[in-house]
Parts: structure tokens; C-alpha cells; sequence
């Protein structure tokens, strides 16, 4: 039992019950994904962002709401010193309230962290690999060195951790390498999701021109494939495939060509204390503020009409030409 047993579980105005917090614990990366992030980012100041003491008095504030799960992303959650070490804090509370504890990461750093993420109680990470071609990938992240993340990820499954493999599907850079990516984490043991580029933040470049449906995708690969539809979902936007031939768990994020925001079960946290209750709307709450000046009380309060102000689904669409990002912030805020 914890303090704030007996207070409401979470859920919103169309009865969505939120199991799921996407903690987001800097806005900072060691990479530049194109899709992701301008080559010159503003970040937030050090001073805005939750200590982990305060990230700590937030979980337990979320998981006494009924949240079962936390996945800690960013930014990159590695860059942030003493990351694994909030990971043993927060992976106290397994068994105890909490089911699982995540982290999607670009592995740059797992090589180093990855047996004490795996102590802290980690089971599972989400890695991002677009590419295994070293120039393609040198290309994408505008630096990234394929060898060490492949590094990383091997690590990663030497410590234990089962590894999804994230995939931006993007027209005319990775398209092709999609089929060889499956095979690859087939052999590896690895699941593999693909994703749509989500018009989020501005970028260099016009995100469209690179935007790969995924429903057109699913069809090619129909055609020498067998898919067989998984009844698993996560409450978000994925769906997820068993590929007979390779046996390997295939998953698409679709937001775009697919909106499955209804069995949504999410919310994020920032680094800096605010809470996005959709990835694709800007409306957000500032739990930090109430946290320092009323307490958990208070940020429990503004929890109650984060929950009223939940939108049904996300409104973003992507057209050829159209350029501008549906919400100004950038994936990296609020975590993927
Ligand atoms: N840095 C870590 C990483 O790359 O795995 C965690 C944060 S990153 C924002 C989380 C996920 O979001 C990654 O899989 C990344 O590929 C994805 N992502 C970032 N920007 C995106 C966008 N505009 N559209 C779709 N996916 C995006
Ligand atoms: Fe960094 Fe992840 Fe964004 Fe790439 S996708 S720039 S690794 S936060």
C-alpha cells in the first residue's frame, strides 16, 4: 500500500483506462535523425528538467493511479547521466504496483549500460535501427556509427534484453532494406515494428517527400510472405503480424494510413514536467509547477483534468506538398 491508495484510477471522458506512461527523461540525443530532428536543435535548459527525485514522487504518483507500465525514452534516455540508476529506483516498484519498466534508446550507449538496465529489472528495450548500411545510417542520424550501435544492440541481447527493432519506413532511403531488416532480426531473435514519419516538429527538410505509407508495404510483402494477423495489441498504435516463413513478430505503427487511437492507453511526461495526453495535440499540462508548489496532491489534481482534456484521437495527416509539422513539437519531447 502506498500513500495514495484509494485515490481514482485514470481514465478519460470516453473510458479509456491509462496504463501507460511514456516517460520522456531528456529532450537531448548523441544523434540527429533527419525525420526526427533539425541539425540545430534548441534544447531545454538543465535547470527546467524534473530531477529524478521529482521523476521518482511522479511514477509512484502515476502507478498509485492505476499506470502499469513506464517506458523511459527521450531525447536519448542513455545521454542523461545516471539514467540505469532511475531505472533501479523506478524498477522497485515492479511486483508492487508496476509491470513492466521499458526503454527505447538508439543503442549508441547500451554497450555500457545494458547489464544494469537488465538488473534493474528492464526485460524487454525497443531499439531504433532504419538502416544496417553504414552510409545510409551515417546519412540518416547525420553521424551515427552503425558499428557501435550494432555494438550496443548485441550487448543488449548478451545482458538478456529482448530487443524490438524500431524502423522508420522512409521512401527512397530504407525502403528497400526492409525485407533484408526482417531477415536479419529474424535471425537475431530481435521483433521488428515499422513506422510511419509522424509530422511532428520542424525538420530540414519536407518530411513528405520521404512519408512511406505502410499500408502499401503490407501489400508487397503479402505477396511473398505470409502474415498472419496477431490478436496482441498494446493500446497503441501498433499492429502486429507473425511472419510464417521467418517466424518473426512483425509490427506496424500506422497513424497515418490507419488511426487506431480508440484502445488508446497512454500518456507522456517530458523531461521538463509537462504532461501530453496525445502525441498529436499540443494541449498539455504542467505537472512540474503543481508538483513543486502543491505537492503530489496537487499534481494528483491536474492528473483529474489531464484526463478530462484526453482528446479522442490524434488529427495529423501528411500530404505530398504539405510540408508544415500537424504540432510543433518535435517526437524527441515527448518520446517515442
Ligand atoms: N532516441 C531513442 C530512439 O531513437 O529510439 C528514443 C526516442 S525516439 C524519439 C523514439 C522513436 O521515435 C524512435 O523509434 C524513432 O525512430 C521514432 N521517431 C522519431 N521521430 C519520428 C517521427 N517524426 N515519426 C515517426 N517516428 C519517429
Ligand atoms: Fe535521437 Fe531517437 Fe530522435 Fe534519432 S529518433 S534523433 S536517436 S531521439
Amino acid at each position: 500500500m502506498n500513500a495514495h491508495a484509494g485515490v481514482r484510477l485514470l481514465a478519460d471522458r470516453f473510458g479509456r483506462r491509462i496504463e501507460y506512461l511514456r516517460l520522456s527523461v531528456t529532450d537531448r540525443c548523441d544523434l540527429r535523425c533527419r525525420y526526427c530532428m533539425a541539425e540545430k536543435m534548441q534544447f531545454v535548459p538543465r535547470r527546467d528538467v524534473l530531477s529524478f527525485e521529482e521523476i521518482e514522487a511522479l511514477c509512484d504518483l502515476f502507478i498509485a493511479r492505476g499506470v502499469r507500465k513506464i517506458r523511459l525514452t527521450g531525447g536519448e534516455p542513455l545521454v542523461r547521466s545516471g539514467v540505469p540508476d532511475l531505472a533501479k529506483r523506478l524498477g522497485r516498484r515492479l511486483d508492487d504496483g508496476l509491470d513492466e519498466l521499458t526503454m527505447t534508446t538508439n543503442a549508441t550507449r547500451l554497450a555500457d549500460f545494458a547489464r544494469e538496465l537488465k538488473d534493474a529489472g528492464i526485460e524487454r528495450i525497443n531499439v531504433s535501427l532504419d538502416t544496417r548500411d553504414p552510409d545510409c545510417f551515417r546519412y540518416i542520424t547525420r553521424w551515427g556509427d552503425i558499428d557501435r550501435t550494432l555494438r550496443g544492440i548485441e550487448a543488449g541481447k548478451r545482458a538478456g534484453l529482448a530487443i524490438k527493432i524500431n524502423m522508420v519506413a522512409l521512401e527512397g532511403l530504407n525502403d528497400d532494406e526492409i525485407v533484408p531488416m526482417m531477415r536479419w532480426c529474424a535471425e537475431q531473435g530481435h521483433d521488428l515494428t515499422l513506422i510511419e514519419t509522424m509530422p511532428l516538429g520542424h525538420i530540414d527538410e519536407d518530411r513528405t517527400d520521404r512519408y512511406l505509407p505502410l499500408d502499401g508495404v503490407r501489400e508487397r510483402l503479402e505477396r511473398d510472405f505470409t502474415l498472419l494477423p496477431m490478436a496482441e495489441r498494446s493500446g497503441g498504435p501498433a499492429r502486429y503480424w507473425q511472419v510464417a516463413e521467418l517466424g518473426l513478430k512483425l509490427g506496424m505503427i500506422t497513424p497515418l494510413t490507419n488511426n487506431f487511437c480508440a484502445g488508446c492507453n497512454r500518456v507522456r511526461l517530458t523531461a521538463t514536467g509537462r504532461i501530453y495526453m496525445c502525441l498529436g495535440h499540443d494541449d498539455h499540462l504542467d505537472l512540474k509547477s503543481a508538483l513543486r508548489e502543491g505537492g503530489v496532491d496537487a499534481a494528483s489534481v491536474l492528473l483529474n483534468k489531464a484526463m478530462f482534456q484526453k482528446p479522442e484521437a490524434h488529427d495529423f495527416r501528411i500530404a505530398p506538398g504539405a510540408g508544415e509539422p500537424a504540432v510543433e513539437r518535435h517526437m524527441s519531447v515527448t518520446g517515442g
